[in-house]
């Protein structure tokens, strides 16, 4: 394959094609795992508590097989098509006829254009490669919060190692700078955390925002911080607003800045560079 290799059309045409399978089970993650973290503090508290354990069937990201939430009818392998078999149903269980959510079909979209950008950007590299999995760690993380307020350990952890270990190679940034960044970024957070429950007597954010700050220190580096935060609050405060004229959404009620973070972490990755030259000049 080095046409694959050596042609960046090419590449960002297999880029597409992958994103868009990834994409598809970016979906399932984002479905299933907080229901599966939800189960698995049900069974501690049940084993801290003394009780014998709920007896569930097996649940993860590959058992049971996707099925309609509605009817229960089995999605197989041609119903799973990305984008293309959503199309072709119309947005409708081939069983029931109960309609299934555009955002599937989007998200192997989002799925596909992360990868594509990635692979146009950095090249069929594994500065490419390994931007293609940032993406996607993004894509899954701020659909979780925004879905449940979690940005989840066993996604935002093993993202900051990642960024780490691809430093490591010295594929975005030093080394020294991204163990920096992981560090910054944790402690910035933290650091407002206490202020704001300080002066207002309540909780801004959670931990789990911390830690996507660190992680996203780690691919990036610690010169890459202070964009990002601003970035994060520009986008916060513009869909918070279009949020609350457009939807009449309570303004009390506190909006997950970890889709914000994702979104400014996406946009650093691509423009950051440019970004930083403009406000040093
Ligand atoms: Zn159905």
């Amino acid at each position: 394959m080095p046409l694959l290799l050596t042609d960046p059309l090419a590449a960002t045409i297999v880029a597409l094609v992958v994103g868009l399978c990834v994409g598809s089970f970016l979906n399932v993650v984002v479905h299933r795992l907080p229901k599966m973290l939800e189960r698995e503090w049900a069974a501690q508290c049940a084993e801290l508590a003394g009780e014998a354990p709920a007896r569930a069937e097996t649940y993860n990201l590959w058992t049971p097989r996707s099925a309609c939430p509605a009817c229960g009818h089995r999605i197989g392998a041609l119903d799973n098509v990305p984008v293309m078999s959503w199309l072709a149903l119309r947005g409708r269980c081939r069983g029931c006829g109960a309609a299934i959510s555009s955002r599937y079909p989007l998200v192997e979209i989002a799925g596909a254009l992360a990868a594509a950008g990635a692979i146009w950007h950095f090249g069929p590299t594994w500065t490419g490669l390994a931007a293609c999995g940032f993406l996607w760690a993004l894509i899954a993380l701020a659909l979780i919060d925004a879905d449940t307020q979690l940005l989840p350990d066993n996604l935002t952890l093993p993202l900051l190692w990642g960024g780490l270990v691809a430093n490591l190679f010295g594929l975005f940034v030093p080394l020294a700078d991204a163990v920096i960044g992981a560090i910054g970024g944790y402690l910035v957070l933290w650091g407002v955390y206490w202020l704001f429950k300080l002066i207002r007597g309540k909780e801004g954010m959670g931990y789990g925002d911390f830690k996507l700050l660190a992680a996203l220190g780690a691919w990036l580096g610690w010169k890459m911080l202070p964009v990002i935060i601003l970035l994060a609050s520009v986008a916060g405060a513009v869909i918070g607003i279009l949020l609350i004229v457009f939807q009449g959404r309570d303004k009390a009620k506190p909006l997950p800045f970890g889709p914000y973070l994702a979104i400014a972490g996406a946009l650093a990755l691509f423009a950051g560079q440019r970004l930083i030259a403009i406000y040093i000049h």
